[in-house]
């Protein structure tokens, strides 16, 4: 998808259209400012605006961010631009810090992206209007600005929250950008929370319709108890990275059309890599109208998106947790599987230190793969051949970190989790859709996938013909096979036993 024409990101412009927030950025040449679509500021002259499909390429042209209606607040749409896959899993890395560090480059990012440097480049200027390295650094810029606007935080914070490096480029590059100092941002600013707490909370905006019940109602069903909890319409869970232990909590806020997300960690320059697992986590960066769209064109599809917009494809907290969820629940309900994985979590995960959860259901969290790859017995009530598959899993993971990082093609990830024992086609399908964020895996022998259609299709009843009724569903083969999994789920909820 190209920049709509400028005539008709005009238009969108003086209508305010929301659908168009973080798809378009516009640039108004007498002010030097850029927006959203939906900026409530005066609309400035045709002549004077330039349109962008991204904040980077805004700041790039010599744009900076308006205060007012806050770019860094719009959408992220990682995955709207469905022409290009390659554009949308390399936007998922840069998010996740690929461009961050000295060591990172992009010619490391396109060779794990399987193309060649100039290519990936090519195809950033043709969908961004930017290169990577400017992409990375505007999300620098916005987060950092996310982060004076709606918290508390030290500035000195800010500037390592937001990946600076020091706090000295920080204040250079808003300087640069602004003409002042970060922290006179802040007093800009009217809505500061009013105490100063060791704990953040932000708003992550997405693009709706969002069926929250559904994502909420997902989440509960498959909830790890002393690890999450679900409560009042609020998910909280422990969370650890690189060895610090934290929690997050997040709640919709539909008004906002947000998600609100308060997050205690000792670390942090863990920021934003835990945002960007709440983003995944809820499928923030879906462009649902455009997938909506395009799977309801099939009529068979149609009344299931209809009964359900905006129904979201969860993804993974953790590439690790997510493959050994898999596999506990090889063959038994998803019921079943939570009480496997709650006795797994409880053995091998670090119990949470007193004073960090936030709810005492909060009270482990869950097992590194060199925890469970070096421990004797996993000590769980399951068949032996499963039990040796999460033992080689831990392995293999423990050994290569970036396993579940997108590299290559979806095909060649399959065929890379497939060589771990016990890893079949399904599984892989699985883990590539939800850790890996292959918005077209589609694990097409999976029962309630197979039970799903069934109720829809009378036809079609093996995995080979769903398969073939899949074609059409491409590039967003992941968003359908949500759809057949919660028409299963509803129709034998009352059972409480259905499958994944
Ligand atoms: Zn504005």
């Amino acid at each position: 998808m190209e920049l709509p024409s400028p005539e008709v990101c005009y238009r969108a412009l003086q209508s305010r259209d929301a659908r168009f927030d973080g798809l378009i950025f516009v640039g108004v040449r007498s002010t030097g400012i850029y927006c959203r679509p939906v900026c409530p500021a005066r609309t400035a002259k045709f002549e004077n605006c330039r349109f962008f499909a991204s904040a980077a390429a805004a700041q790039d042209a010599g744009f900076r961010p308006c205060l007012r209606c806050r770019p860094e607040t719009a959408p992220h749409l990682a995955s709207w631009r469905g022409t290009s896959n390659t554009v949308s899993r390399a936007l998922a890395l840069i998010d996740d810090g690929a461009l961050d560090g000295k060591e990172a480059s992009v010619e490391i990012l396109a060779e794990r992206l399987g193309l060649g440097e100039r290519q990936l480049r090519r195809l950033f200027l043709q969908h961004l209007g930017a290169s990577p390295i400017s992409v990375a650094q505007t999300r620098r810029v916005l987060f950092a600005k996310q982060l004076i606007h709606e918290t508390r935080m030290p500035m000195a914070e800010i500037a390592i929250a937001a990946g600076f490096g020091s706090v000295r480029r920080f204040n250079e590059t808003f300087r640069g950008l602004f003409h002042r100092a970060p922290g006179a941002l802040r007093r800009k600013s009217a809505s500061v929370p009013a105490a100063a707490e060791a704990r953040v909370t932000l708003r992550l905006r997405y693009r709706p319709p969002y069926d929250w019940e559904s994502m909420l109602a997902f989440l509960e069903a498959r909830a790890i108890p002393g690890m999450e909890w679900i409560e009042e319409g609020i998910y909280h869970r422990t969370v650890e990275i690189d060895g610090g232990i934290g929690s997050v909590e997040v709640s919709h806020l539909p008004r906002q059309q947000s998600l609100g997300v308060t997050i205690r960690f000792p670390e942090v320059k863990a920021l934003p890599a835990i945002v960007s697992r709440v983003r995944r986590l809820f499928d923030l960066g879906a462009d649902i109208e455009t997938i909506d769209g395009h799977l309801a064109s099939d009529p068979l599809l149609a009344p299931l998106i209809a009964m359900r917009p905006g129904l979201r494809a969860p993804g993974g907290w953790d590439g690790f947790e997510l493959a050994v969820r898999a596999i506990l629940g090889q063959q038994i309900t998803v019921t079943a599987a939570r009480r496997l994985a709650a006795q797994l979590v409880a053995l091998h995960g670090r119990p949470v230190p007193a004073g960090i959860a936030h709810h005492p259901s909060l009270t482990h969290v869950f097992p590194t793969p060199g925890q469970l790859a070096s421990t004797d017995s996993i000590g769980l009530g399951m068949p032996f051949a499963r039990l040796r598959s999460l033992k080689a899993l831990a392995t293999a993971v423990a050994a290569d970190p970036n396993l579940f990082r997108t590299q290559g093609t979806i095909d060649s990830a399959i065929a890379r989790l497939r060589t771990i024992h016990g890893v079949g086609e399904w599984t892989a399908h699985y883990i590539a859709l939800r850790a890996m964020r292959e918005m077209d895996a589609f694990p097409s022998s999976d029962i309630g996938l197979l039970r799903g259609i069934a109720r829809i299709d009378d036809n079609c009843s093996t995995a080979a013909t769903l398969q073939m009724r899949a074609e059409s569903w491409r590039p967003w083969r992941a968003y359908a096979a949500q759809h057949l999994w919660t028409v299963d789920a509803s129709a034998i909820a009352a059972s409480k036993d259905f499958y994944d």
